[in-house]
């Protein structure tokens, strides 16, 4: 099949790389040349695993890249669209890149063709892009919107793509539908994960997926409502960690307790500084302003972002409760990523933080393996970064955790405390035990846990970051 992917951000460039890899020939849309210059010499412009590999695969053959949006869409049987919805200042979906590239597609339809939303987007929109398709001139019988969300995480943008829980695809005809079961087809069938050079299986990845064909509205949906759920949970387990802290209870043991009842799961049951990223916090308050359109008023969604920014407050505040002040503290930062695997710091809770912190008058010296460079885009030379967690840590009254990158939870704790002026941890990811911690003579400070102090600091009350008074 040939496609064409309109956008070549990290869901369009991970998708348009796995359609190659399933056997498609396709071209890869963007209208910004300096990303297009990147992909064109070779470079990948992003932090994503297996990504470099199959651009360097496919590039020049099955995967070719352009600035000629109508010329692609000529060639192209089946046209995703994955540019970005970011929020308006409302808090709804900004879909004036959709709106445009659907006007471009519009004069380049030349036959029938599927135009497929990748890009997250409101219940109504595809009604809008065959309005708007329609509109400029097209044959009403010349195409078909289909809406196929996309549920992959960055970090494991590629082996989420190719191994997923299931494909959803919405469509209101047959014969859309069967494009899209034909482009899936070598997942759905199977014959992918035989190819000796597939990418490799996950843990847990079940094979081949199901593909769950619906409206087009439902698909819409799913995304919106899969969304909501997830930052929900994460939201939930924080409000539990909070009353962990008030009262001496261990969230850890408490998630276990919970998670393992198998109608609750033990994932996305990760208390810390709150979720973040390009998708959570706009898709939360789109799916809000979608549902207030409707008439109903989606308070839940509310809640579940007012404890995600409390969540962030409350760490500052346990931060200030283990330093005391903070005006002239050298503090050391691990991770600005929102999350380990990616250098994505779109609404990331590390960089709010960071950006708190400097308000209040800190010395920051961070390190980060992936999103050094775009940080230093947002607050220029007002952060130090280091090469590696140790230098960061150097001289530091305290060290922050503030990402779940892997290597943060590997670190040579002897080295670590040579190098900080207090050893003092403050871990907005829980990575560590606090009794190994303590053991190894830091005073540790985590998320719904009880503070751990170094065997030789004494418990006083402001050691204890919640203020809590605990009941006996
Ligand atoms: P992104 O900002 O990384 O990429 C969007 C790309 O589209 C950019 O490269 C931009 O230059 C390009 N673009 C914009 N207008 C264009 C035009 N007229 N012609 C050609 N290219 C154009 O965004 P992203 O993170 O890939 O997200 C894209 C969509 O996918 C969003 O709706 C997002 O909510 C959704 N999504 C993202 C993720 C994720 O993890 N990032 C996961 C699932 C869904």
């Amino acid at each position: 099949m040939r496609i064409a992917v309109i956008g070549s951000g990290y869901v369009g460039l991970v998708a348009g790389a796995c359609f190659a890899d399933l056997g498609h020939e396709v071209v890869l849309v963007d209208n910004d040349q300096q990303k297009l210059a990147a992909l064109q010499a070779g470079r990948c412009p992003i932090h994503e695993q297996f990504l470099p590999e199959l651009l360097d695969r496919h590039r020049g053959q099955r995967l070719q890249f352009t600035d000629n949006l109508q010329e692609a869409v000529r060639s192209s049987a089946a046209i995703f669209v994955a540019v970005g919805t970011p929020p308006t200042d409302q808090g709804d979906a900004d879909l004036s890149y959709v709106e445009s590239v659907a006007r471009e597609i519009s004069g380049a339809i030349d036959g029938y063709k599927i135009v497929v939303e990748k890009s997250t987007v409101p219940v109504y929109t595809s009604e809008w892009v065959r309005k708007i398709i329609l509109r400029n001139g097209a044959p009403v019988d010349s195409f078909d919107v289909a809406s196929n969300p996309e549920f992959l995480r960055e970090g494991t943008g590629v082996t989420d793509f190719l191994y997923p829980d299931r494909i959803v695809v919405g469509a209101d005809s047959e014969r859309c539908a069967a494009v899209m079961r034909e482009i899936y087809a070598p997942m759905t069938d199977g014959s992918y994960y035989k190819k000796h050079d597939a990418i490799p299986r996950p843990d847990r990845a079940q094979t081949p997926p199901p593909i769950i064909v619906t409206s087009t509205k439902s698909a819409e949906l799913i995304k919106h409502a899969s969304n909501a759920f997830l930052a929900m949970k994460i939201s939930f387990i924080n409000a539990v960690s909070s009353i962990c802290e008030s009262v001496g209870a261990n969230v850890q043991q408490v998630c276990q307790g919970i998670g393992t009842d198998s109608r609750i799961g033990p994932r996305f049951l990760n208390p810390g500084i709150g979720y973040g990223g390009s998708c959570f916090p706009k898709d939360l308050m789109a799916f809000r302003a979608v549902a207030r359109e409707c008439g109903y008023d989606f308070r839940l969604l509310d809640e579940v972002i007012r404890i995600n920014e409390e969540q962030r407050h409350r760490f500052l505040r346990k931060i200030r409760n283990a330093l005391w002040t903070l005006r002239g503290k050298r503090i050391g930062i691990l991770g600005l990523a929102f999350k380990g695997g990616t250098d994505d710091i779109r609404e990331s809770p590390a960089i709010l933080l960071v950006q708190s912190l400097l308000q209040e008058g800190c010395h920051l010296c961070a390190y980060d393996p992936a999103a050094i460079e775009r940080t230093r885009e947002v607050v220029g030379n007002k952060v130090e970064f280091a090469t590696n967690a140790y230098d960061a840590a150097a001289g530091a009254d305290a060290l922050l955790i503030l990402t779940d990158w892997e290597e943060f939870a590997t670190l040579d704790l002897s080295e670590l405390k040579r190098k900080m002026r207090y050893p003092i941890v403050i871990d907005g990811r829980n990575l560590y035990l606090p009794e190994t911690m303590a053991a190894r003579g830091f005073s540790y400070y985590s998320v719904g846990r009880e503070p751990a102090l170094a065997d030789n600091q004494s418990t006083r009350a402001s050691d204890n970051p919640q203020g809590a008074t605990r009941k006996a």
